[in-house]
């Protein structure tokens, strides 16, 4: 699944226009992001998007905050000028933006930003004190009006565990987009539901059980309906990243479709692989590339099949950091 797009073409993800070096921020810098640029720019094809200066904000501008009370949907205000309250401009280009974008596989965020971080961006009382935490208006705007969309702060992305988490829903939303979503049918929906499988079971075992029973029932509701609700539960599973323990169990589920055709000697190899993961002495790449291996040569079409098996390009090395 993780090769299908070719180099030229990429998979479209969206990215905050600083992180691309473009020149847009308040005091007219930029946050180039390095890996995004060098490494994910290889598989990628990033479209860069700067929410504040679509909403006419210009560079420079007066840099802007969130402000409200907690549990209040915060405005966004001038930092040093609380009468300029940009919160309508925002969510009008971040609205026009989602639904003009439905291409998109992904959003890259910028940290700490009114508009574009995806979590604990200062809140400020509107007597000027920090009061609590929140997303960027640009965030919440995109999960109102795109919420399957996979979204990630490239500062976060220094983390393997998410840094994996990110690209495998990436490549999870493009497999959905190109084969179900591109030809609609209660048939590419179980089709797709089968190859996710463990990739699922792997982020979230009550999700994988719940779809799965969703899916048997899934042709008494309308098509439009079931492949809605399906995305969302879908999307939402994996956004919960896998564990050592949680993968463990997916590679035992992978390992029992072998159980028959081979000896003694290689299982105990493979199971002994599985527990070294599991115990944090040995990347996932381990175990992964041992199954891998004989189930190229003894797997089932079904198995040979799985997603999980091959989530993302060999290349980016992800399942060597976690
Ligand atoms: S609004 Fe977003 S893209 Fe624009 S400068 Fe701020 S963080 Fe970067």
């Amino acid at each position: 699944m993780a090769t299908c797009h070719t180099p030229d073409e990429g998979v479209p993800v969206g990215i905050s226009a600083c992180l691309m070096g473009e020149q847009v921020r308040y005091n007219g810098g930029h946050k180039r992001s390095r890996y995004c640029l060098e490494v994910l720019a290889e598989r990628f094809r990033l479209e860069p998007f700067c929410p504040e200066l679509a909403a006419g904000l210009g560079v420079p501008r007066e840099p802007i905050r969130l402000m409200g009370r907690p549990g209040e949907e915060p405005r966004v205000v001038g930092t040093a000028d609380p009468e300029l309250d940009v919160t309508e401009r925002l969510e009008v280009v971040s609205r026009d933006f989602a639904e003009g974008h439905r291409h998109l596989r992904g959003f890259i965020l910028m940290k700490g930003s009114p508009s574009c971080g995806l979590e604990r961006v200062k809140v400020y009382h509107p007597n000027g004190m920090p009061s609590h935490a929140d997303s960027g208006a640009f965030v919440r705007a995109l999960r109102r009006h795109f919420p399957e969309l996979p979204l990630e702060e490239e500062a976060r992305m220094n983390d393997a565990v998410l840094r994996e988490n990110f690209i495998t829903r990436v490549y999870a939303y493009d497999d959905w987009k190109r084969h179900v979503e591109a030809d609609p049918g209660y048939h590419q929906l179980l089709q797709f539901h089968s190859r996710q499988k463990y990739l699922l079971m792997a982020h979230h075992v009550e999700a994988y059980r719940e779809l799965g029973r969703y899916l048997a029932e899934a042709s008494k509701r309308p098509l439009t309906e079931a492949m809605d609700h399906y995305l969302q539960r879908f999307m939402a599973a994996l956004a919960r990243p896998a564990t050592r323990k949680t993968h463990a169990n997916a590679l035992m589920h992978v390992l029992g479709y072998l159980k028959q055709e081979l000896d003694g000697e290689t299982r105990r190899d493979l199971l002994a692989a599985i527990e070294d993961y599991r115990r944090g002495h040995v990347q996932l790449a381990v175990p992964m590339r041992l199954l891998n291996h004989y189930l190229k040569r003894h797997g089932s079409e079904y198995i040979r099949r799985q997603t999980y098996l091959d989530p993302h390009p060999y290349e980016l090395g992800l399942r060597n950091a976690i």
